[in-house]
């Protein structure tokens, strides 16, 4: 499949998202969720908008999702787009769920930030939302805010 790229099209996105099976669709080249900051403040909890709008970190040992062994897909409290499977989650130890791979690469984004004197890679969500906030429809009834961390190879 020869689909364009993400950068030649900045206010669309190519992702994968979840078919009945669970499983990636092929992927879609899709517009970008563009909202104003006043819209993304009605529609995140206070905590939401903290860590996916304004670089808030959740604090360790916090987040509604790190205990949670409930099988399906973690998707981006943003956008929808799904993330992570449950398959993928393992018991990090630093207090946030950890997943060793993405649900599909396509829906992941790599920020380099070199502030504080060294490079530091943000993973985010294809719609530039950092993963540190993530819903869950693994039987919680609503939204909720956790960090996730991929391993870095
Ligand atoms: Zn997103």
């Amino acid at each position: 499949m020869n689909l364009p790229t993400s950068s030649s099209f900045p206010a669309h996105v190519v992702v994968r998202f979840a078919g009945p099976d669970d499983k990636p669709t092929e992927p879609r080249l899709v517009a970008k969720v563009v909202k104003s900051d006043s819209e993304w403040q009605r529609l995140l909890t206070l905590e939401q908008y903290r860590v996916t709008r304004a670089k808030g970190t959740e604090p360790a040992f916090c987040g509604g999702l790190l205990d949670n062994k409930e099988p399906g897909i973690y998707r981006c409290v943003c956008c929808s787009l799904p993330l992570f499977s449950s398959d993928s989650k393992f018991e990090s130890g630093t207090g946030w769920p950890g997943f060793f791979r993405p649900f599909a690469p396509e829906n992941i984004a790599e920020r380099t930030d070199r502030s504080l004197r060294m490079r530091r890679v943000e993973i985010l969500c294809a719609c530039v939302t950092p993963i540190s906030a993530m819903s869950s429809q693994t039987g919680l009834s609503r939204p909720d805010c956790a960090t996730a961390s991929i391993p870095q190879r």
